[in-house]
């Protein structure tokens, strides 16, 4: 009696053992995005539909340094280069800068699924680009990017594209950006303000980008074509 108990209860430890092995093993995939909650409400019916845009301010949001709207003349485009928003989250919450107590961020964070969070007011000055960050906005696009091999010689080609859904989610959010703030004129894309080299971390003779977002997957001629922003480029 007390054997076959020993057993039945052995049996349980095991398959508690095996499905927690499974749960631990899952391949990370985009679907760990939690899908938003608007996407179970009808699409929008107007032609040019208000973005939604979820507030999330991060924790030191408000020790952030105050600008003027006429400061904007820039939108920044980047990718995460990490698998989903909560890893995101957790570096954008890191303090990086101890005399602020304030962090890396863009201002926006725009998912697979086309939910939109802002995590910083444009009002205030988020630490996305090096040398650009008074002038503009950071808008972040969840994708991999080059991850978790971001230094590695050979992985340095992204390989996710952006999804539909997402892209037009980043267009509303431009153009609403555009009518909020009338001196925003340029958009860039992080690659392009951040031309930095250094070296491989496997092969330190060889040089690779410091920043690669947003990358070649992104759809630049849509968005040039349906925004009314001059490229960074034509600029200089
Ligand atoms: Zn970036």
């Amino acid at each position: 009696m007390a054997a076959a108990l020993m057993a039945a209860e052995y049996r349980c430890l095991i398959a508690a053992c095996l499905s927690l092995l499974a749960a631990c093993t899952l391949p990370e995939s985009p679907m760990s995005e939690s899908p938003p909650p608007e996407s179970l409400m009808p699409e929008p019916t107007m032609a040019e539909p208000e973005q939604m845009i979820h507030r999330k301010p991060l924790s030191y949001e408000l020790r952030l340094g105050e600008r003027d709207a006429g400061a904007i003349d820039l939108v920044v485009i980047h990718c995460t280069e990490l698998p989903d928003l909560g890893m995101a989250r957790k570096y954008g919450e890191r303090i990086k800068y101890q005399q602020s107590k304030t962090g890396n961020s863009g201002h926006f964070y725009v998912t697979r699924f086309g939910r939109v969070e802002q995590w910083v007011q444009p009002g205030r000055v988020a630490h996305h680009t090096a040398g650009f960050n008074e002038r503009s906005i950071g808008i972040e696009l969840v994708n991999r990017g080059r991850y978790p091999n971001w230094f590695h010689s050979e992985h340095q080609v992204p390989q996710e594209p952006y999804t539909e859904v997402q892209i037009e989610a980043l267009i509303r959010l431009l153009r609403s950006l555009k009518s909020q703030y009338p001196g925003i004129r340029y958009i860039a894309g992080h690659e392009d303000l951040d031309t930095r080299k250094i070296p491989a971390e496997d092969r330190p003779e060889q040089l690779i980008s410091r920043k690669i977002d947003p990358g070649p997957k992104f759809p630049w001629q849509q968005v040039l074509n349906a925004v009314a922003l001059e490229p960074w480029s034509d600029h200089r």
